[in-house]
């Protein structure tokens, strides 16, 4: 029997890094995932093609908002086929780049379903009809990276394959003449937009009593203008109580505030959160301990409570984004190696790649006032930059969160057009202890609108010039 130096479990943006790096830093690695292809749900079925996706929402959409400008374009017409095909090319490109970067480092690659079977063993399962040399791999250390799945409904089983999950809902079958998205999330929101776009009828039906719980209220309310209009209807503190098949589309009983209500839909799609893996380890065989959530309980250092034994990603707990699961892999990687490297980032970045997109970074305005913390904060609204008006994104703002005693930025948030790529700037300087004022103090590109970032530190500072918020007798730290 084959015996690594570090077996991966699970080949997704945490796993094949951690892989990856492993490798470089001279162990003899062994990567185990059950598909045939490297890159996890990430690359193979969520970030990469809902982002390819939601591109080309994104241009459907700007071509049609430039009738304000007298120019105007035709409906447009979807080759649905073409679409899958285009999307299933961006795929196959980062994957087979994945399967060429595994071979050029001598990463060995196991296509099976591993499973933990007592110290210092894993037993694999085929996860087709072919074969596996052995049932069997012997590892040194292990790092599980086996990720997480759509949570599905119960209420929603008699539906049957008239109900999607992110996976189905991004192989695109079909446009829908109608959908109800169960779920006000990163995914529903995202989701709803794509679908919405190409031409379905999209109703959101969300629990709770706002759009994506947890971030910054300011922040979702100028996606929600724009989703109120796009959508056919959100429905706010509204729950599935019961589905019946009827004709081929699906009647939906929906209990809200305001009582129960019936519509049809010709699909549903379930965007109620994500569930880690951590049942299909095999975990009790060497008393792998859980957490209440059913996350693999880690330290600082990613050790779960088996030595031996590292968890990342999104088995190892929130927030389950691919580029924390990077990160951790890394840091497994070197606590592996006996360099002890806690995992212990300030600032963890968050996107909604919606129209328009929210980011934020660090500690949200709502978590640092839930925790009595002592901030200010400091907003610039889109309206006054040169930029927004130019391409029509005036909706945005950018805000800082700031120590109030220290003058340190704590956290940001962001909503318009390229949200995502502007928080980067944020990350850095959160992740930096930066002090507001280094933020006004560096120099930004006119006209673009990561200037909102200096900006809007520029007003905490009482420097800003291009809106009116004087402060008296402020004391500009420089
Ligand atoms: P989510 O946690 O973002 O949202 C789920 C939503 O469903 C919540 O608003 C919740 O209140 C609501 N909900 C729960 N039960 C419900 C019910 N019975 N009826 C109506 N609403 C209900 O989860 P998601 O959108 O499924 O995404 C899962 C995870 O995947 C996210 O937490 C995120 O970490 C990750 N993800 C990230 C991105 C991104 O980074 N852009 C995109 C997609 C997914």
């Amino acid at each position: 029997m084959e015996e690594a130096d570090l077996v991966v479990l699970g080949a997704g943006p945490g796993g094949y890094a951690a892989a990856f790096y492993a490798a470089d830093r001279g162990l003899n690695v062994t990567l185990v995932d059950q598909e045939p292809r490297l890159g996890g749900v990430c690359l193979l079925r969520g970030c990469i093609p809902s982002k390819a996706l939601l591109h080309v929402s994104r241009v459907i959409h700007e071509s049609l908002g430039l009738k304000s400008w007298g120019i105007h374009f035709d409906n447009p017409r979807i080759d649905l086929q073409n679409l899958r095909s285009q999307k299933e090319k961006v795929i196959t490109t980062l994957t087979g780049g994945l399967a060429q970067l595994a071979k050029k480092r001598n990463v060995r690659v196991i296509r099976a379903k591993g499973k933990l079977a007592g110290a210092g063993m894993l037993e694999l399962f085929p996860a087709d009809s072919q074969p596996l040399d052995s049932d069997r791999l012997r590892y040194r250390h292990l790092i599980l990276a086996a990720g997480s799945r759509a949570v599905r409904l119960k209420v929603l089983e008699p539906a049957g394959d008239l109900v999607m999950t992110s996976r189905d809902a991004l192989d695109l079958p079909e446009i829908p003449d109608s959908l109800l998205v169960v779920g006000g999330g990163y995914i529903g929101l995202e989701l709803g937009t794509v679908y919405a776009t190409l031409g379905s009828r999209v109703t959101v039906v969300e629990m709770t009593e706002g759009l994506l719980p947890g971030v910054d209220r300011d922040l979702v309310r100028p996606l929600e203008v724009r989703l109120r209009k796009l959508f056919a209807a959100i429905h706010l503190e509204t729950k599935v109580v019961g589905v019946e098949r009827v004709n081929g589309q699906v009647k939906v009983f929906l209990q809200g505030k305001d009582g129960e209500r019936t519509e049809v839909f010709s699909r549903i799609l379930v965007a109620v959160g994500r569930r880690p893996n951590s049942d299909l380890l095999g975990a009790e065989t060497v008393g792998l301990r859980l957490t209440p959530q059913e996350f693999v309980e880690v330290n600082e250092f990613l050790e779960t409570s088996v030595p031996g034994i590292w968890a990342i990603g999104d088995i190892a707990g929130q927030p389950m984004l691919a580029h924390k699961a990077t990160h951790q892999g890394k840091h497994a990687v070197e606590n592996v190696l006996g360099e002890k490297a806690p995992f212990e980032p300030r600032a963890i970045p968050a996107v909604v790649f919606t129209e328009p997109e929210i980011a934020w970074a660090g500690l949200t305005e709502a978590a640092a006032r839930a925790e009595g913390r002592e901030i200010e904060t400091a907003v610039f609204p889109w309206g006054a930059s040169g930029r927004a008006q130019a391409v029509g994104a005036t909706d945005g703002f950018t805000k800082w969160i700031i120590d109030r005693a220290s003058g340190r930025v704590l956290g940001c948030g962001i909503v318009g057009l390229g949200a995502g790529d502007l928080i980067g700037e944020a990350c850095l300087a959160i992740e930096m202890g930066a002090h507001i004022a280094d933020v006004a103090g560096t120099i930004h590109p006119h006209p673009t609108l990561c200037e909102t970032l200096g900006m809007a530190a520029e007003v905490y500072l009482g420097l800003a010039t291009d809106i009116y918020r004087p402060k008296q007798g402020s004391t500009t730290p420089r």
